[in-house]
């Protein structure tokens, strides 16, 4: 009888024992529901990470605000602890946290950071830096170095050259362009730094556009070479992914640019998915940070139209301040916005919403155009005001959702605090916070 007591045991405890070897941690900046929906329905297809066999949904509020910024947001998918808004892998009182990364690295995994935003921005910089603000570039760089990430690729590269000898000192490789991350591979016994832009990569929509974007690879083009760097590692890795950029699209309330970014993730995933269902030793959980801008479609929305934009608010922004050379004329504005937003009229309150912001960044001036196309178009969103002004410029406090497979998936379902997902992915890893 004891004996069959014993059998029962181990074979209850057996499947909880077995610790997940790889984690590839996907997160769509961000992407909400809608975010995935809009991009749905404008595509017209299903996308693939709804397609995970678990799913559930993720609050995501910070420490100080109902409506988190992405530091405080990545800080508790990093790390387990909810901060304030702009902190960056510390609690509010200002002491470092310890990140999911750092813990796998300590345990002798390697560990690799892919984004298509600066490689200092807040979502890859909160699983391996730790700063009062997520503006501290430089210092967030030299974390990046101290915490030995074996593989960085993303964009940034004007925030990394101070330290480029350091980097090679600590036997990285540098490479900046698409055609060296194709021909980079193998490695051995060194680490890779990949900066595809001085600051963040394009928007893929603009890619047949744009002739410098040759020279930056996509997301699912340096998640493959991400996990191929990655695969031989002998006690396994963590692989964090970002989608950065959905979330400035949702910024800028430019629904066309934001689902060719969300179609792109999910390349991405698809391409986790094909390495991860070789194995049984790897989890992936995609997820966003948070909701931005508070998207959605009604029934007057035009849907149709939006399907037709083929390019970015950024690129007309930018285009157009190369055609009139500084100072938006009313001409000048009437024909960007007739070639590229297909409007055949244009009033005069719209050319000059968009006259007034000649001298502003191209994302402020994006925002202004991408929400003139947006009220064209019926889209529902929060104000332009809201988004020039409010600590996160737009964010909502929307429930996001989140889709994993591999070993341990079926824990991530039900209803959880953003703060659950490290936490459980510690416990399936065997690898503790403490
Ligand atoms: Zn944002």
């Amino acid at each position: 009888m004891r004996y069959i007591w014993i059998a029962v045991f181990l074979f209850l405890e057996a499947p909880s024992q077995a610790a997940v070897r790889n984690v590839i941690f996907m997160i769509g900046d961000g992407m909400g529901f809608n975010q995935i929906h809009i991009a749905q329905e404008l595509l017209e297809k299903k996308l693939f990470l709804t397609t995970l066999p678990v799913s559930g949904i993720v609050f995501t509020s910070s420490a100080n605000n109902r409506v988190t910024d992405s530091a405080a947001a990545a800080t508790a998918l990093a790390t387990a602890h909810k901060t304030n808004n702009q902190r960056l892998g510390k609690n509010p009182e200002g002491q470092d946290l310890p990140t999911l990364l750092e813990k796998f690295k300590k345990a002798g995994k390697r560990a690799g950071l892919v984004t298509t935003t600066s490689l200092t921005d807040a979502t890859p910089a909160a699983f391996a830096a730790h700063a009062m603000h997520r503006k501290e570039h430089l210092l967030i760089a030299q974390w990046l170095l101290k915490n030995q990430v074996d593989i960085l690729l993303g964009g940034g590269r004007k925030y990394f050259l101070p330290l480029l000898p350091q980097f090679k000192k600590q036997n990285y490789e540098i490479i900046t362009s698409a055609q060296e991350l194709s021909h980079i591979l193998p490695l051995k016994n060194k680490k890779l730094l990949g900066l595809f832009h001085k600051e963040h990569l394009n928007y893929e929509i603009d890619r047949e556009e744009l002739s410098d974007m040759k020279e930056e690879p996509s997301l699912s083009h340096m998640t493959r070479i991400a996990l191929q760097f990655l695969e031989d590692s002998p006690k396994g890795f963590f692989l964090m992914v970002e989608g950065g950029k959905i979330d400035f699209a949702g910024h800028e309330i430019d629904l066309a640019t934001m689902t060719r970014e969300v179609l792109e993730f999910d390349h991405a995933v698809q391409t986790a998915y094909a390495f991860a269902k070789k194995r049984k030793d790897t989890l992936i959980v995609v997820t966003a940070d948070h909701e931005t801008a508070a998207l959605g479609f009604v029934e007057a929305t035009d849907i149709p139209y939006l399907q037709g934009l083929q390019v970015s608010s950024q690129y007309m922004i930018q285009k157009l301040q190369k055609d009139s050379e500084g100072k938006f004329t009313e001409e000048s504005t009437k024909t960007i916005l007739k070639d590229h937003a297909h409007w055949s009229k244009v009033t005069k309150e719209e050319t000059e919403s968009l006259q007034e912001m000649s001298h502003d960044s191209i994302h402020d001036a994006a925002v202004v155009l991408g929400s003139l196309i947006a009220k064209r178009a019926e889209v529902v969103s929060t104000s332009l005001k809201m988004i020039q002004a409010g600590n996160t410029h737009g964010h909502s406090s929307a429930p996001v959702p989140v889709f994993s497979f591999g070993p341990g998936a079926q824990t991530f379902t039900g209803t959880m605090d953003n703060t659950a997902i490290p936490l459980k992915i510690s416990k399936l890893t065997h690898v503790s916070f403490h």
